[in-house]
């Protein structure tokens, strides 16, 4: 192997820099050449390809975003479109690659793998939602962002006496909401595992009045109601507290990476490498307790998601007290 090959697809995430920047840095030093492909794989099918070095990387590695862009080209799962992709790697003479993304992009790679270009995938979105990996590069950061914002509601929520329901991104994995439930004391927690009706908001919020609690925070995964804005007003209605409703946005997408994000991408980046080094590919890396490992891709897919409805369950019952 002389020349690798990485691109980021998929919705961007905090980290995702700093595990491009391990990749370039462990590739250099163990003698590859090193491409970064520009806005995924839309970059691969139009030949966006540049070689990379230490300066680049050095100049990456704690900035948020992907610096080498993020696309999405669903043309990619038609043969002939990653014909042409495979081709431009041939060109530049890219032997194989790591795809930092979601479990979409894995399919790509997947593909390309088996087309003869090996690909290791490495988990970047804010979500937490690959069910292989305990955790997701960028989960830390978004989860922080949030917990910011809503401590920074709940200061004014609490010198008013009011209401507000917050909305948080998770695509269709309730982590963030349910984390930051937990980090902050949100007396009432709707994920997208166990969604609470309306109608269970509403009379919970108003309990919460008739009890003369001070301040509400109402904290859901995003695409469970239809307009959290209506629902905030028909809390105010039944409670009395003047409630507002915030939707946080790509705001959690963005920012600086924490620190355990750029550990735990810098880790995988390096594994990655290896992985590919020992002629590895197919394959998809994931966190396991404190270990990194790398699986099939193809049986990724299929896993089940944990089970943290206890942890739920918890959170709920500590939070919802006066
Ligand atoms: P996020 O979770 O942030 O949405 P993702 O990687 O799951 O990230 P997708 O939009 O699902 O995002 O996929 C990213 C890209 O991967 C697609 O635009 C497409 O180019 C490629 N892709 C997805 N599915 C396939 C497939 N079955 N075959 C080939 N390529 C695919």
């Amino acid at each position: 192997l002389r020349k690798i090959g990485i691109l980021t697809s998929g919705g961007d995430a905090p980290g995702m820099n700093a595990a491009v920047a391990a990749i370039i840095k462990t590739g250099i030093a163990k003698g590859l050449e090193v491409y970064v492909v520009e806005d995924g794989y839309k970059g691969l099918v139009n030949g966006c390809i540049q070689k990379a070095d230490i300066a680049f990387a050095s100049e990456i590695q704690s900035r948020g975003g992907t610096a080498i862009g993020s696309a999405r080209l669903p043309e990619f799962q038609e043969l002939a479109v990653r014909e042409k992709a495979v081709m431009n790697l041939k060109k530049f003479g890219i032997e194989a690659l790591v795809v930092i993304g979601g479990d979409g992009s894995y399919m790509g790679a997947q593909r390309l793998t088996e087309m003869g270009i090996n690909c290791i995938g490495l988990p970047g979105t804010i979500d937490n939602d690959i069910v292989s990996s305990d955790y997701t590069i960028g989960f830390d950061t978004a989860l922080n962002t949030i917990v910011e914002a809503i401590d920074r509601i709940r200061d004014t929520m609490q010198s008013h006496n009011r209401c507000d329901v917050v909305e948080v991104m998770g695509n269709k994995c309730g982590d963030l909401a349910l984390y930051a439930g937990l980090a902050t004391g949100a007396e009432i927690i709707s994920t997208s595992e166990d969604k609470l009706s309306e109608e269970t908001i509403v009379s919970q919020v108003k309990k919460l009045s008739e009890a003369s609690k001070r301040s509400v925070i109402v904290l859901v995964s995003e695409k469970l109601y239809p307009d959290v804005h209506s629902l905030a007003k028909k809390i105010e209605e039944a409670s009395g507290y003047i409630t507002r409703a915030t939707v946080l946005g790509h705001i959690q997408r963005g920012g600086t990476p924490s620190a355990m994000d750029r550990y735990l991408a810098t880790t995988m980046g390096i594994f990655a490498v290896e992985e590919l080094l020992k002629g590895h590919g197919g394959l998809y890396v994931g966190q396991q307790g404190n270990d990194l490992v790398a699986r099939d891709i193809q049986s990724t897919l299929n896993m089940a998601r944990k089970d943290k409805s206890q942890v739920l369950a918890d959170a709920r019952l500590l939070n919802s007290q006066v």
